[in-house]
């Protein structure tokens, strides 16, 4: 049986500790493309929870306590492992998820890029020793693990949402419990499995695999031996989950939705401006919480924006992300369609302009056809909600600070992208944006090596970079005092 095949199949099992379990009651999985169920998987519920809870907090003992070398080199072995078996991995992340094989294989490499990077930090994990205030005293500062964390994550990035919380957590000593999203846990186990197979302590990772998730959640953000709550999705979840983690004072990291703006300047080059727009909107269909949701572009150069965007949109290939030259893959459900429909009806009811798209596509029921409208404003729904999907709404302005104005009317603030090359304008919108992260004629920018992170109601905490590795770290002080 092929490494694939075992994720294929009626019976795919959770991981608690060092035994894959199997449930009474299984979940379907579907392939979002065609609508086929490729796998029925392990309906876990809370005695689970609890029982991963336990034997990560076992495992952690003596996790905790291994040398940093030692967890470098298995984590570098998993990321290894992950690598060698990157094609296998991004062809289950294309049959549960939809998104094309090629953005598929980027994300193998993406979110193993995390465990590397980790498995170096891993060294680096460093206290202090501090200046003393009385001559028979000395002031040490231990960076120790925080314990056992919970990953809720979701269906987006199946794979770089888990290892971008699991490699720095498992590098600072922490163990783990995923609660992956029931859309793709495929994923997410053969991941897991492959920790094991690189030698990671049983329980050090466990997998708990739910239709429905509220009473696993329960567990993760009410059983006091967990320690930190790393969630990424839907900001009223995250809320949920926040409020449940203060009865226990759990730390807390939340990635949740954004509005993005993307503004593009009169000077901007124009070019440049639509190849970074076209990969910022429409990667993975729209789905992710840094997709451009908003285009703000100035009045002198509006009209030709509109309208080259249009032509590279119309130039997408939409169809089953595993045939060769497709560009836009289905969204993950129904709901997702009907989000997507809903807003495009919303704005042109309000007198936007339908470029192209604006329907489902033909590919099949989940596809829908990649949308630009123009003469979008303020009142339209698509303003002030994440779309999720490949729509491009694009609003006109005239003055920068209405463009900065109108990028910052919102809760949210993870992501905002510009296109300008006045230094002066780049500098002040740089530094005005209320955003977590900025793209400056740069479409894409997520990487291991910088902090991601949102502001305002989308989040808190940085995941990547060193600032990634101490969100799953305490501090300890210590004074040696009588010397
Ligand atoms: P999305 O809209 O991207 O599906 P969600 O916020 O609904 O975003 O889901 C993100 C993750 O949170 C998924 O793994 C989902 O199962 C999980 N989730 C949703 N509701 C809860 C809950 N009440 N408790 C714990 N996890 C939850």
């Amino acid at each position: 049986m092929g490494f694939i095949d075992q994720w294929l199949k009626a019976d795919v099992p959770g991981l608690v500790g060092s035994e894959w379990r199997h449930t009474g009651t299984t979940f379907d999985v579907d392939n979002p493309a065609t609508g086929e169920i490729i796998a029925q998987v392990a309906d876990m519920g809370a005695d689970d929870a609890r029982d991963a809870v336990a034997a990560a907090y076992e495992a952690g003992s003596a996790w905790r306590k291994t040398p940093a070398k030692q967890r470098h080199a298995l984590l570098h072995r998993w990321f290894t492992l992950i690598m060698e078996h990157a094609d296998d991995l991004a062809r289950l992340m294309t049959l549960e998820q939809g998104k094309p094989l090629v953005e598929s294989r980027g994300e193998v490499a993406y979110g193993a890029s995390f465990i590397e990077f980790f498995a170096e930090e891993a060294k680096r994990m460093a206290g202090e020793t501090l200046p003393t205030h009385a001559a028979d005293k000395r002031l040490l500062v231990l960076r120790e693990p925080v314990g056992v964390v919970a990953a809720i994550t979701p269906w987006n990035f199946p794979l770089a949402m888990i290892t971008r919380k699991c490699a720095p957590a498992l590098a600072a000593g922490c163990t783990v419990v995923i609660k992956p999203a029931e859309a793709t846990p495929l994923t997410a186990l053969a991941a897991a499995y492959l920790a094991l197979e690189a030698g990671l302590p049983a329980g050090t990772i466990n997998v708990v695999t739910a239709k429905t998730p509220a009473a696993v959640g329960d567990v993760l953000t009410s059983d006091a031996r967990v320690r930190k709550v790393s969630f990424t999705g839907s900001t009223p979840v995250g809320k949920h989950l926040m409020a449940q983690c203060a009865s226990t004072v759990k730390k807390t990291a939340m990635e949740l939705g954004g509005n993005a703006p993307f503004i593009v300047f009169d000077d901007a080059d124009i070019d440049a401006a639509v190849s970074g727009a076209l990969a910022s909107k429409y990667r993975n269909a729209g789905q992710t919480c840094v997709c451009t949701n908003r285009f703000l572009v100035q009045d002198g150069i509006y009209d030709r924006f509109v309208a080259k965007l249009a032509e590279r949109v119309e130039a997408l290939q939409v169809g089953n992300g595993l045939e060769d030259g497709t560009t836009i893959g289905p969204l993950i459900n129904q709901a997702a369609i009907d989000k997507v429909q809903r807003h495009v009806d919303d704005a042109v009811s309000q007198g936007a302009r339908l470029i192209c798209g604006g329907k489902p596509h033909a590919a099949g029921e989940r596809f829908f056809a990649p949308t630009v409208l123009a003469d979008v404003t303020p009142d339209m729904r698509v303003a002030t909600e994440e779309t999720f999907g490949p729509l491009a709404p694009v609003f006109r302005f005239t003055k920068d600070e209405d463009a900065i104005a109108m990028a910052n009317d919102t809760p949210f603030g993870l992501a905002a992208y510009f296109y300008a090359s006045d230094y002066r304008r780049i500098w002040h919108t740089m530094e005005a944006l209320e955003y977590g992260m900025v793209g400056v004629n740069e479409g894409i920018i997520s990487t291991e090596l910088a902090p991601f992170g949102g502001v305002k109601e989308s989040g808190l905490g940085r995941e990547g970079s060193h600032h990634g590795l101490e969100e799953f770290t305490e501090l300890k002080y210590v004074c040696v005092g009588g010397l």
